[in-house]
């Protein structure tokens, strides 16, 4: 089953329950892994950005009717097409989207753009207060690091505290889930793994193979078109955000 897309204020005393979990299982010693885009942030208002300035560079104002619920997957075609963009139009400009989307979407300063998640700062901040070391895991590299530093302090996520730490990739070619794999050691010279969260469906299962004991948690955004599924066992979070 594919994730459904974003669904930030969705909320349920199940997902409550599983928000609880997480603190539950954090403590003195322990690490807490966070993955950062379409887990802890919203990136569509990056996005959303992204394809408006194209609009206006380009005159092509049929990029404004792209909005944050077009989202559904990593696809700018389907995303240009949910936003009602005339098939043919899509077909002929998509490379120039994709040409412009790339420049900007990896970059520090148009990841200041994205929103947390809701609720997602408090439960670190949650997390943090058992005395847990948190780490933010992300496939953003090294020269995203600066927009990415400043978007969690600004909202509210510990970062510059103790037991708080970014691993960024050290370069941008660099597989996704094969750094996450090599950041297992570095991660473990920190604590016990005992809380892993993604949005991608590799990285779920590659953290729940290692740490069998550990709450791993899959949070249903978006992701990348592998065929990868979540291994059965994982729990869906659909938001941060509580029932009350
Ligand atoms: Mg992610």
């Amino acid at each position: 089953m594919r994730a459904r897309g974003y669904s930030p204020f969705e909320c349920s005393s199940a997902n409550d329950a599983l928000l609880d979990r997480v603190v539950a299982d954090s403590g003195p010693g322990t690490v807490a892994v966070f993955d950062l885009d379409g887990c802890v942030f919203d990136t569509r208002p990056r996005q959303v950005r992204i394809f408006r300035e194209l609009a206006a560079q380009r005159g092509w104002r049929q990029l404004c009717a792209v909005r944050e619920e077009h989202f559904l997957d990593w696809s700018l075609a389907r995303t240009m097409l949910n936003a009602g963009i005339e098939a043919d139009w899509v077909r002929e400009n998509e490379p120039t989207v994709r040409g412009w989307w790339n420049r900007c979407f990896f970059s520090s300063e148009y990841v200041m753009f994205d929103h947390a998640m809701p609720g997602a700062a408090e439960l670190c901040r949650r997390v943090w207060a058992t005395g847990a070391h948190l780490v933010y895991l992300t496939g953003r590299d090294v020269s995203m690091a600066p927009g990415t530093e400043s978007s969690l302090r600004s909202f509210g996520f510990p970062y510059n505290a103790v037991r708080s730490t970014l691993l960024v990739k050290p370069s941008v070619d660099l597989d996704d889930t094969e750094f996450k794999a090599g950041a297992l050691d570095s991660i473990a010279s920190l604590g016990r793994t005992t809380v892993y969260l993604d949005n991608e469906p590799a990285n779920v299962n590659l953290y729940a193979q290692r740490y069998p004991d550990a709450f791993v948690v899959f949070v249903e955004t978006d992701h990348s078109p592998r065929e990868d599924e979540p291994a059965p066992s994982i729990p869906w979070l659909r938001s941060f955000w509580r029932t009350g």
